[in-house]
């Protein structure tokens, strides 16, 4: 694995963060298409499987009212890219008027570097969220298509609810092919948003379910940075794109909780931050970096028990799901670790080129392990199916 120092921009010193207190979680973000109607194009030279979940997912939205149509010259582009090691499923891009609040652009990916995205229905799960998030619905905790902590294989379509939220976004609009070119002024873009799609859950059943390992132990000094974005032909190069910075740090296991680990010592990757390409307009390009929000910065000397996932192909471990951390303090109680519990979210904000990047979270996670004893962890632990008993 080739590995680089990450020189940190200036630009991520003069980013804030921001805990945005909503009144009420609506289910609706501000920007919408101008009408049902609406253009896209998805990009030639990706796996037939990964255009089947960007093409079912338009058929979903169609089926239940959309009228999303394929033409060779959108700009608003769907297609894929390659980050290993995460658990990161899809992006996407909206650019968006704040007068009119009219969507002028948006870009799509399915990350292929996530090995879970070929499994059943799940491409299409994610391509359906994410055009979800291009059309102005927001992530909330109902049965929903924008449920972040929904299975991927069973809710791959917009579901009552969606079709309900969908509605209220584009009750009274209509095709702007039917308006004058006069009535319908080209917008232009003063904000965009990045929206993701991580699993996130409530469960700590679900938390070891999606484990390959379970361990105890403690974080070492100092940390490796590497690209996590990869060439998307060629998972052992990393990409010349872009950057995403992932933070490998070593981790000296004291007890395998589940799974099989080689060694007192494993490799686990956090991940920090991720610089990507803006395109303002035709000419106008630039490079932004911004904040992982669930980004945890590790303390050593401090005990842990994390769930973690493996990467095979190169040799280190990640979260399994959003949580995933666990801290044990001197007395064997344990406090979960994550930026979303009860909140209502998290985003980072800035300007740029007249524009305004908007970088969210809006998921809340409800803390149902916190103040238990390590013993009482790791016993509702041993009981998930598949799971060895812990040696004290
Ligand atoms: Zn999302």
């Amino acid at each position: 694995m080739k590995s680089k120092k990450f020189f940190s921009s200036l630009l991520i010193a003069a980013l804030f963060l921001s805990s945005s207190t909503l009144a009420h979680a609506n289910e609706t973000e501000v920007w919408r298409f101008y009408s049902k109607n609406m253009t896209y194009k998805v990009d030639s030279g990706i796996s037939s499987l990964m255009q089947k979940g960007w093409t079912n997912a338009v058929t979903q939205w169609n089926e239940k009212g959309m009228n999303l149509y394929s033409n060779s010259s959108s700009i608003n582009t769907l297609g894929v890219f390659n980050e290993v090691s995460s658990t990161l499923y899809g992006r996407m891009q909206t650019w968006y008027n704040t007068d009119t609040f009219i969507v002028t652009k948006f870009q799509g990916g399915l990350n292929i570097g996530n090995s879970n995205i070929t499994g059943s229905n799940v491409a299409t799960s994610t391509a359906t969220h994410e055009i979800g998030h291009a059309m102005g619905l927001k992530h909330n905790n109902n049965n929903s298509i924008m449920n972040s902590a929904r299975n991927r294989s069973n809710l791959w379509f917009p579901t009552s609810y969606d079709v309900q939220t969908m509605t209220q976004i584009y009750a009274g609009t209509i095709g702007w092919n039917a308006i004058a070119a006069s009535v319908y002024q080209p917008q232009v873009p003063t904000d965009v948003n990045i929206s993701y799609d991580f699993p996130t859950t409530n469960k700590l059943e679900e938390m070891v379910q999606e484990s390959d390992i379970i361990v105890i132990g403690e974080y070492q000094d100092g940390f490796e940075t590497w690209n996590m974005l990869r060439d998307p032909n060629n998972s052992q190069k990393e990409s010349e794109e872009a950057f995403v910075e992932g933070q490998l740090y070593d981790f000296k296991i004291d007890n395998v909780i589940k799974g099989n680990v080689d060694g007192g010592n494993i490799k686990v990757n956090h991940r920090a931050a991720e610089s990507l390409t803006l395109k303002f307009s035709e000419d106008v390009e630039e490079q932004v970096t911004v904040s992982d929000l669930f980004y945890i910065a590790p303390k050593t000397k401090s005990k842990y028990v994390l769930f973690l996932k493996q990467n095979k192909e190169l040799d280190n471990y990640y979260g399994a799901i959003e949580p995933f951390s666990v801290t044990i303090d001197d007395n064997n109680f344990v406090k979960l670790n994550s930026n979303i519990i009860g909140s209502e979210g998290t985003s980072q904000e800035f300007q740029l080129n007249n524009v305004t990047v908007h970088n969210d979270i809006l998921d809340s996670i409800e803390d149902n392990i916190s103040g238990m004893s390590l013993e009482e962890l790791l016993n509702k632990v041993t009981a998930v199916g598949g799971v060895k008993g812990y040696s004290k």
